[in-house]
């Protein structure tokens, strides 16, 4: 777990590894109080894409292999 933030300030965890989540590099950027199948897109205060916003939520290479 990767304790990040946005850059309008707001904290943001940063789970890896995950294979079943939305996002196909196994990133799930969520906040603490979030369920743990939950998987943010946008910050919640200032609606920034996070993968741009938060460094460690960028988007990396798919862990499931294809290509
Ligand atoms: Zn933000």
């Amino acid at each position: 777990m990767i304790e990040s933030h946005c850059t309008c300030g707001e904290p943001v965890l940063i789970e890896i590894g995950r294979k079943d989540v939305c996002r196909s590099d196994g990133k799930r950027p969520h906040y603490p109080e979030s369920g743990p199948a939950t998987t943010y897109f946008r910050c919640r205060k200032c609606s920034g894409w996070l993968a741009d916003t938060c460094d460690a939520a960028k988007f990396g290479p798919s862990i499931h292999g294809e290509g």
